[in-house]
């Protein structure tokens, strides 16, 4: 009997354009999926994203099983279930998906030197290997612009393979129940929000597509930073799981053609930015990119990062875009970028704290572009906003919320202030200063 293949699923939960599938085709396949809350360590799968897992795999699966194939739930350190998998099968080969997370990429190395099993790695996430873009003179980029300008000019992704509409299952062995992980909160039951803005797994990715290009991409490069509209894509959880390669998505705005699109496919090579920092900086989601701003005097101020965490900071903008998060998972990225300079320079509460809470929080939380952002408006990363600019939250408002729409919709009643912005600003640039070095450079644009 032919020995079957071992297909280990991570962030590319799809049939559709996913070369684990077509490169395999014909094969028997045990198609499994590791639930790893060991080896991530601190980085281990937050409440959202938990959720989002959950219905995520409770559509692949049926999927999977009305073309002939099995999806295989695990749970464990993920190195050794998967040479476990490989022994109870009878697989000598795994077929996994590139990744940039350092935890990920370990367990790639320990899957890929267990005797009698060979890995091959798929670019199933990303558009290019984190490798792949380099300057002139072969080193990776610092700056996202040239770091674009490089993308763009690999050309167009190949075509997207259609999903398979056939598969040989391998041999059938256990599997978990998806509902004995309890991924899903029960009490309280925080997800009713999430429930009613999503729809996770692969037809809920082409339907977010299909309602961005029909109706809000001529207007994406005006509207994109006003939160009170509709007008970016809201595929960021799509492609943080992988319902939808980030190929298909670029060809299809392409396709679609018109004003937009070249801002639009700037977005995706920022998330492709992000892989390739933490690609080559495998620290930069507990470490600053610049060494200078492990010196910051941040403050350790539990009750006012609990005000900021709950929404409750008296700056409207602000505790809208973090209701907003709480009730839906999501936030909208000029909000996401005024609440995160909020913490980092009016409360001068490190950056970190920010990110562990949006990777709680977050549906599309991604390590890479998480990790980059907070660097990114904190100042410490490799090209990053200047600390010095500091942005004044109710002028953001004033001019991206002009009319209010957003903080009417999200912020609650108006509270009084925690800190006060302008002493909060003077703060945030004394302790700059004490760090003892001049700001320098000017942003590139942002993200
Ligand atoms: C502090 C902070 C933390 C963030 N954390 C995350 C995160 O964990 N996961 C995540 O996916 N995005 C994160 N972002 C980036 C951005 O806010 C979201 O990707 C974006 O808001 C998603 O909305 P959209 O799908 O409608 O984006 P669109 O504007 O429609 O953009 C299309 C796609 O491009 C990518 N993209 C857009 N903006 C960015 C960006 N600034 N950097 C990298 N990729 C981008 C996303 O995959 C997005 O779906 C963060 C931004 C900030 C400021």
């Amino acid at each position: 009997m032919t020995a079957p293949v071992l297909i280990w699923l991570h962030r590319e939960l799809r049939l559709a354009d996913n070369p684990l599938f077509t490169h395999n085709a014909g094969r028997p396949l045990v198609v499994a999926y590791v639930l790893d809350d060991e080896t991530p360590g601190r980085w281990k799968l937050g409440g959202a994203a938990r959720w989002w897992l959950h219905q995520s795999l409770a559509s692949l699966g049926p999927a999977l099983a009305a073309i002939g194939g099995r999806l295989v739930l695990r749970r464990g350190a993920v190195a050794s279930v998967i040479a476990r998998l490989a022994a109870e099968t009878g697989a000598r080969e795994v077929h996994a998906g590139e990744t940039a997370e350092p935890w990920l990429r370990r367990a790639q190395a320990a899957v890929a030197t267990t005797p009698g099993l060979a890995l091959t790695l798929h670019r199933t996430r990303l558009l290019f290997h984190p490798e792949a873009i380099r300057t002139g003179g072969g080193t990776p980029y610092g700056v996202f612009t040239p770091f674009s300008r490089a993308c763009l000019a690999r050309g167009l992704p190949a075509p997207p393979n259609p999903a398979p509409s056939r598969v040989a299952a391998g041999p059938a062995i256990a599997s978990d129940r998806l509902e004995d992980w309890r991924l899903l909160p029960t009490r309280p039951d925080w997800a009713a929000g999430l429930r009613e803005a999503w729809t996770p797994g692969e037809a809920g990715a082409e339907d977010r597509l299909a309602a961005f290009l029909h109706r809000a991409i001529d207007g994406y490069a005006e509207q994109r930073d006003r939160p009170g509209i509709a007008a970016t894509s809201r595929l960021s959880p799509h492609l943080a799981w992988g319902e939808i390669s980030p190929a298909r998505a670029w060809l299809a705005a392409e396709a679609r053609g018109g004003k937009g699109v070249r801002a639009w496919i700037n977005e995706l090579f920022w998330r492709e930015f992000a892989a390739h920092l933490l690609w080559h900086h495998p620290h930069m989601a507990e470490q600053p990119l610049r060494p200078l701003f492990a010196r910051m005097p941040w403050r350790h101020d539990p009750a006012a990062r609990a005000a900021w965490q709950r929404g409750e900071t008296g700056i409207g903008i602000v505790d809208a875009g973090m209701r907003e998060l709480w009730s839906t998972g999501w936030m909208h990225n000029r909000v996401r970028m005024i609440a995160a300079s909020f913490l980092v320079k009016h409360l001068l509460i490190p950056w970190q704290d920010g990110e562990a809470w949006f990777w709680d929080t977050l549906v599309d939380a991604d390590l890479a572009t998480n990790a980059a952002s907070w660097q990114w408006v904190a100042g410490s990363g490799a090209d990053a906003a200047p600390y010095f600019r500091i942005f004044n939250p109710d002028l953001q408002a004033a001019k991206f919320d002009r009319d209010g729409t957003y903080v009417g919709r999200w912020a609650g009643k108006p509270r009084r202030p925690i800190v006060d912005l302008a002493a909060g600003r003077a703060r945030a640039l004394a302790a700059f200063r004490a760090l003892g070095e001049p700001a320098e450079g000017a942003p590139e644009g942002s993200p």
